[in-house]
């Protein structure tokens, strides 16, 4: 079997993701080579740092370089100054419109034996909703008004549907392969407030339905529920869950709350998705406060490439990173401080490319 090489840029971006995306590229290169997967690297620059360099925070060689150039990437962090400075806006909120990854996908899981164990993956739509940033202010006889615009589209709410369910059907066939789970079939729950807001997240919701209701969906059990009961479910029986699909406010919100399901923020994965391009993105920031330390855990960085291979159709060079990922953390002994441990990046960095 011919190998196939794929480009990958890597954008450590500042902070602690100079620390983790270089572990990311290191877990990548160590895949055994009976996969048939070769790697090339191009290092791209983003972020505060490059923006006190070149004025910009998103150089548009980095963009292009992805586009023409790249078959995913990964990204590490990048620290925001504390006040709005001119001309700086985020790169990664950036890129994600630049290279239209409209899908924003977040796993949240444990070990399965964990007291609690849990094994989720929001899916989060990523271009419009709330986030369309259209507000305006006007002047009133009982002071200013603020209004914003949510915008939901039948377009948007069938693709980010649609990823959902081969997202689900993807984790049976992981699981099929013989993934140890807590879940049995497949299960996608769209998420809404469609009660209230019956036109938007009423579109929102008719449109996955839809969406999830095609033959090749057969399989994928659908359910839904109202945004806010699910918080509450979430946070009493998160093990319920399996794909969550939503618009992005929602989304947003729902992602940040599930990833304190499970202890450290340097757990926890996510990726970037449009068509035929993914972006792996640990979910923590730049981690100012413990940078330059070599105690960072790597585990959300390298569960990020993997995530990425998932969406270039590497499922088998995925499964083996988050097989690796696992039995570290199973054994408990190399952890990173996050987690209660003491080792330092390298040493769990280490520890995870021998089990690979
Ligand atoms: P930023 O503005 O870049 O988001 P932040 O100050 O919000 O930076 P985060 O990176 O969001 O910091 O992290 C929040 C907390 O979680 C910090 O205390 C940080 O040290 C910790 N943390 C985040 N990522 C990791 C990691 N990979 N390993 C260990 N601790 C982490
Ligand atoms: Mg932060």
């Amino acid at each position: 079997m011919a190998a196939r090489t794929l480009r990958i840029g890597l954008i450590s971006g500042d902070g602690i993701g100079k620390e983790v995306i270089p572990a990311g590229r290191r877990i990548l290169e160590a895949l055994p080579a009976s996969l048939g997967l070769k790697f090339e690297f191009v290092d791209l620059k983003a972020g505060w740092e490059t923006f006190q360099e070149q004025g910009v925070a998103l150089p548009d060689e980095t963009v292009s370089i992805l586009k023409s150039d790249c078959d995913g990437a990964l990204f590490g962090a990048v620290s925001s100054p504390t006040t709005a400075v001119k001309g700086y806006s985020s790169p990664i909120v950036a890129l994600r419109k630049k290279l239209d990854l409209y899908a924003n996908v977040r796993p949240v899981k444990t070990v399965v034996s964990a007291p609690r164990p849990i094994d989720m993956v929001i899916v989060r739509e990523n271009t419009e909703d709330l986030y369309v940033k259209e507000e305006t202010t006007r002047d009133t006889p009982d002071g200013k008004v603020a209004e914003a615009v949510k915008r939901i589209s039948q377009r948007a709410s069938s693709r980010i549907a649609t990823i959902a369910g081969e997202i689900a059907l993807r984790r049976q066939k992981i699981r099929a392969a013989g993934s140890p789970s807590i879940h049995k079939g497949p299960l996608v729950t769209v998420t809404h407030k469609s009660n209230v807001l019956s036109q938007t997240d009423g579109l929102f919701r008719s449109t996955a339905r839809e969406a999830l209701a095609v033959p090749r969906f057969g399989e994928v059990a659908v359910e839904e529920q109202i945004v806010d009961s699910m918080v509450y479910k979430l946070f009493r029986q998160p093990e319920a869950y399996d794909v969550i699909v939503a618009p992005n406010l929602y989304g947003d919100i729902l992602s940040d709350g599930a990833a304190a399901l499970v202890g450290s923020l340097g757990l926890v994965p996510s990726a970037n998705v449009g068509e035929g391009f993914a972006i792996g993105e640990p979910c923590h920031g730049s981690a100012p406060d413990i940078q330059g330390q070599g105690i960072a855990n790597p585990i959300a960085t390298l569960r990020s490439a993997a995530l990425m291979l998932e969406f270039l159709n590497e499922e088998a060079a995925a499964a083996k990173i988050y097989a690796a990922v696992d039995a570290n953390l199973e054994e408990g002994k190399l952890l990173s401080p996050d987690l209660g441990g003491t080792a330092k990046t390298e040493e769990v960095v280490q520890d995870i490319l021998r089990r690979l």
